[in-house]
This record gives structure tokens, sequence and C-alpha cells, in this order.
């Protein structure tokens, strides 16, 4: 049984094939510029060299064709037709309190998506885009909903709730949700299942470090408290994203620039490591930089050091303890250094960390020393395969 699993952006598609007896992936790829000059595919199929081709595609649904005729064709195909597929998954940033778990997809869903689109202006309706031109150009196909939100629904209103007015969380539904909840959810999982634990006898705090980051503390499996909020911007600093700040700056700066939107502008996509320092989003350019001696980039990767650290230790004292701890996404799987200044100093918690197991990339690993009372691990994070899972048991 295979599942076509879609990640659509406002101007991009990412997709892979996976077949569900084995969960591997047969083929990946990614549409960009979709709706603009120069859109393209990246097509790879498992064993191949990727192709790229420069196509014009005027909208989501072409794209999705396009990339469906790729599944089948005969140089590059996976499938020998759609009756080989059992459906479609598709990641929805923004599920709201609505969505609590993944759903077949219904006229009353994607009514329920739209009606939290809210929430997610950038996002929900390109995902809907995705679901919408699946349907067309698969009419019949199931197609599941899976929320990046709706790990976190089982937190306390103590860890949701900002304390403004209650009102706005009544009319306005202003209060954290929190996001990556697809990659918080699997890679506590799979760190139980490594360890041979039950989740419901673990305390983990899991940190997806990316270019996007949050940090989640996940009791007995279920999320107690995250570190994204309302929108992706909250928590800690990012590649473009400012974290937490006191809210009167916000006022300052609508008084300094005169709109909501420069201000959104400013703390979602200047701010965070590219804000501060003035060089680069990107991780490695930072850590290069503060290797050189620049003394912004130094500073700017010890507040998120310090940020993940104050997670870690203050999701240990709400869940009144701690086993383990997770790094995952693209610095959390590749940042050797950074995980090792994260762990240092940090044996008051518990946690013995291992130079020399760290040396690692991209791979499941123990990284704390055998007798560390907390369990440091690597877990890469797999997004895709959770959406495809839940898309099989939704269709069964
Ligand atoms: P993601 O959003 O999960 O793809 O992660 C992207 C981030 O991972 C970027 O900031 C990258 O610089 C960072 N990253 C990738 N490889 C490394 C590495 N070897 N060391 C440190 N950071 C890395």
């Amino acid at each position: 049984m295979k599942i076509l699993v879609l990640n659509c952006g406002s101007s991009s598609l990412k997709y892979q094939v996976i077949d569900m007896d084995g969960e591997k992936v047969l083929a990946k790829g990614l549409v960009e510029r979709i709706g603009m000059d120069g859109s393209k595919i990246k097509h790879t199929k498992i064993g191949l060299d990727a192709v790229t081709r420069e196509v014009p595609f005027a909208n989501h649904t072409e794209a999705i064709r396009y990339v469906l005729n790729m599944l089948i064709d005969k140089e590059f195909g996976v499938l020998a037709s759609f009756d080989e597929l059992a459906g479609a998954g598709h990641r929805i940033v923004h599920g709201g309190e609505k969505f609590t778990k993944s759903v077949l997809v219904t006229e009353e869903v994607i009514k329920g998506i739209e009606e939290v689109s809210t929430l997610a202006p950038l996002h929900n309706p390109a995902n809907l885009q995705g679901i919408r031109a699946v349907m067309e150009v698969l009419p019949g196909k199931p197609n599941v909903a899976v929320f990046d939100t709706s790990f976190h629904q089982t937190m306390p209103s103590a860890s949701y709730l900002y304390a403004i007015p209650y009102e706005y969380y009544e009319k306005n539904s202003v209060r954290r949700y929190g996001f990556h909840g697809t990659s918080h959810r699997y890679v506590s999982a799979r760190a139980a299942e490594i360890l041979g634990k039950d989740p419901k006898d673990l305390r983990i705090v899991t940190c997806h470090l990316g270019n996007g980051s949050s940090v989640a503390a996940v009791k007995g499996g279920k999320c107690l408290d995250t570190s994204m909020g309302l929108s992706t911007a909250e928590g800690l600093i990012m590649g473009t994203r400012c974290g937490n700040i006191d809210p009167s700056v916000m006022v300052f700066l609508m008084e300094q620039l005169g709109s909501a939107k420069a201000v959104s502008d400013m703390v979602q996509k200047k701010s965070g490591l590219l804000g501060l320092t003035g060089i680069s989003s990107d991780m490695r350019d930072i850590e290069e930089a503060a290797e050189k001696g620049d003394e912004k980039s130094k500073v700017a990767l010890q507040i998120l050091i310090n940020g993940v650290k104050k997670y870690i230790a203050s999701y240990a004292a709400e869940m009144g303890g701690l086993d383990v701890v997770v790094f995952t996404a693209g610095i959390g799987e590749n940042g050797i250094d950074f995980r090792e200044k994260v762990c240092a100093d940090m044996e008051f918690l518990g946690i013995k960390f291992d130079e020399e197991a760290n040396k690692v990339r991209g791979k499941e690993k123990i990284i704390s020393a055998p007798d560390s009372k907390v369990t440091v691990m690597l877990v890469p994070t797999n997004e895709e395969l959770v959406i495809a899972r839940d898309t099989l048991e939704c269709i069964k």
C-alpha cells in the first residue's frame, strides 16, 4: 500500500511516496516558485539521480498534476497506476482547537480548516490548495489532514493561556497552540521505543532545532507544554524569528514603524540569528563567523544555547523531573558543537554528557554517558512518515 505525502507552502510543494509495507520512501521531490517565473520541479526516484526540470506552474493543481504524472512515468515513476495509491496525507499547519488528531478530509473538515485559517493565514490556505488539487486530479482518492498543532492539544490551560483578558481567548482564540507537533510526537515516541520503555513512564524534553525551533515537554506520552505559541515566532530565537521578547518591544516598534505588518515582518523575517548578526539565518554561517571571532555571532549563538538550556531546565521543573532529552531537526541532528554547549554544566540536572558519543550526525544515538541519570539522545525526525502512518490509519 502506497501513500502520497504532501506539504504545500504558498509557492512550494514537497512530496514523498512511501510504501507502507516496510515504510520505505520510493520517490520524493520539491516544486518551487509555483505561480511565479522560473518555477521548477526536482524529482528523485530513490536509487536514481535527481532530475530537475523548469516547468511553468500557474498553481498548485498544475504542479500536483505534473507530480502525479512523474509518479507513473516509465523511467522516473514508482507507481504502475494510481490504483496503487491508497491515498494522500497532507501537512496542515494549524488545526486550532478543533482538530486534536489527524482526520479523513470531508467537506466539513475543509470548512473547519478554513475557519482556523485566520490563525495561520500564510500556511493553511496553501495547505488547502494541496487538498483541493488532489481532489480535482484524483477524484475519489481519500485525503487525510495531519496537523502541526494537534499533538499539543493535550496541554492544560495553565500551559496554553496567555495572561491577557480572558475574552480574547474565548472570542478570538488567542492562546498557545504550539507547532512541529508531528516531529515532537515522532521523536518522543521513537526515543521511548529505542530505550525499550513505555512512554507513559517517561518525562521527555524534545528539542526540535532547525530554521524554526521549538521545545516540548512530553510527560507520559502527552504534551504538557511547548515553546511556540499562537504563532511560530514565540520561544527560542530562530533563523529569522525573534522568539520571546517583552510585549512592550512590540508596542515600541509599532510606534516606530507605524504598521502592524512592518512589525510582523520584522519579528518573523528579519530577526533571530539574521537580525542579531546581520550575517545569515543559517546556523553553519553563524558558527563559522563566531569561530573567526565575530562578536555578534558569538552572542547570537549564546542566546540560543541559553534559550535551549532554560527550556530544558524549566520543563524538567514543570514535569517534576527529567528522564530523556532528545535533539532533532537540522541543528539538533547536525550541530555537534551546539549540542555539547547546550549540555555543558547540566550535571546539576542529572545530565552527564559523553563528548565522544556526541560526535555523530543524523543518526539515532545515545549521546549521554552510561551512568547519566538523564538519557540524552539524537533522534532524526521523520514528519513524512508520521503523516503517512496517520493517513493509512485514517483510511483503514
Ligand atoms: P531544518 O530547518 O531542520 O532544515 O534545519 C536547518 C538548520 O540546520 C540551519 O540553520 C542549518 O544551518 C542547520 N544545520 C545544518 N547542518 C548543520 C551542521 N552541520 N551544524 C550546525 N547546524 C547545521
